[in-house]
């Protein structure tokens, strides 16, 4: 008899995100501005071909996009069906079953996720253990190091220097760096230029998140050729659908200069919402992405999530952060969204019996 499924398979589950319709959904990070204009013109040009025809093999019209933008060559560049699939795919490269994917934790729960799925074995370091010393992520079974800049959920930017020293110590022939900016648009930095100078780094990019198209999962990353085409061969052929390829590829080009206007706006607003938790004398964590972790202030993050869902707004609950304890996140969204979460808030906190003062 041939067991189903295979032995690790048992303990898996299905991916819950606990997501319910709410009026206000600000609980995936996704762009509240809404999807990138030459993005939605190019869907809205749709011709027959473009549904009946197969994509390119390996998305080469994205790819050139992405090459020019950030100034690297197309064979640098490879792509995905959403950037849990680039993730997915560069695990699958870089370790086989049994060996270690290290990462700083807390952090994005795929990470851990996609190592199980694949037989691998995911290994959580305390972030500031890591941050003190990221040689704590090394070792002779680790066979990739996922970081992710800024960290969801924390929005926290490892620095410049830890990554630099990271690499150093990791060295050019040891495990492969997966770093994960999926929300570097709203960090103002990137490491893509040191993807094409170092052996093992992969520098992974969603168009979920800053360029609002998350429902057409597209993913990009960089790294060295010799890197990106074992990702490449990983990930297999006519992953990304045609119009997708063209869509993304029109984001990332960016002809109407939408992106930096709306990370521009995000950011302004990220900085009311800190302000707005200091006032009620709530604890926030200052944050380089789209979004701002909070404690819980009722210390139970699931029951202050339902409460807001109540009032009709969607925030993420997490667990054990910390300096937190129990936190929730919330999306960064235009100036009247944010006002419906904080109306929300307050009467969440009149509910506890928080005084609020403003
Ligand atoms: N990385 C991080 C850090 C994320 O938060 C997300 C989405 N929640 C992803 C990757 C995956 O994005 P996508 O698959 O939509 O590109």
């Amino acid at each position: 008899m041939t067991p189903f499924p295979r032995a690790d398979y048992r303990s898996l589950t299905k991916y819950e995100p606990g997501r319910r319709p709410a009026e206000v959904d600000l609980s995936d990070n996704t762009n509240l501005w809404g999807p990138h204009p030459d993005a939605l013109a190019r869907i809205r040009a749709a011709t027959a071909d473009d549904v009946r025809c197969y994509p390119e093999v390996y998305a080469d019209t994205l790819r050139t996009a992405v090459a020019e933008r950030f100034g690297v060559a197309p064979d640098c560049v490879t792509t995905g069906a959403g950037s849990d699939d680039i993730l997915d795919s560069a695990f699958r490269a870089a370790a086989g079953p049994g060996q270690v994917v290290s990462f700083p934790a807390p952090t994005f729960v795929m990470a851990a996720e996609l190592a199980r799925v694949n037989g691998m074995q995911p290994r959580a370091v305390p972030w500031a253990d890591a941050m003190r010393d990221p040689g704590l992520l090394l070792g002779d079974d680790v066979a990739l190091v996922y970081v992710c800049r800024p960290n969801n959920p924390t929005g926290a930017l490892a620095p410049r220097a830890w990554m630099e020293r990271l690499l150093e110590l990791a060295g050019d022939s040891g495990p492969l760096v997966v770093l994960d900016e999926a929300y570097a648009d709203f960090a103002g930095e990137t490491l893509i230029g040191w993807a094409v100078e170092r052996p093992r780094l992969l520098v992974v990019r969603t168009c979920s998140k800053a360029f609002g198209l998350a429902g057409l999962r597209c993913g990009f990353a960089v790294a060295r050729p010799e890197v990106a085409l074992e990702v490449e061969k990983s990930r297999g052929p006519y992953k990304v659908s045609r119009l997708t390829t063209e869509t993304a590829a029109a984001a990332v080009r960016d002809a109407s200069g939408w992106t930096p206007k709306v990370v521009a706006e995000c950011l302004a607003n990220r900085n009311r919402l800190f302000e707005a938790f200091a006032r009620r004398g709530l604890r926030a964590l200052e944050s380089s992405a789209n979004f701002i972790l909070f404690a819980a202030p009722s210390g139970s993050g699931a029951d202050d999530a339902a409460a807001l869902r109540e009032h009709g707004v969607q925030v993420r609950p997490f667990r054990d952060i910390p300096d937190l304890g129990d936190a929730l996140r919330v999306t960064v969204g235009p100036w009247p969204l944010v006002e419906r979460f904080l109306a929300a808030l307050d009467r969440r906190l009149a509910d506890l019996g928080v005084e609020v003062s403003r």
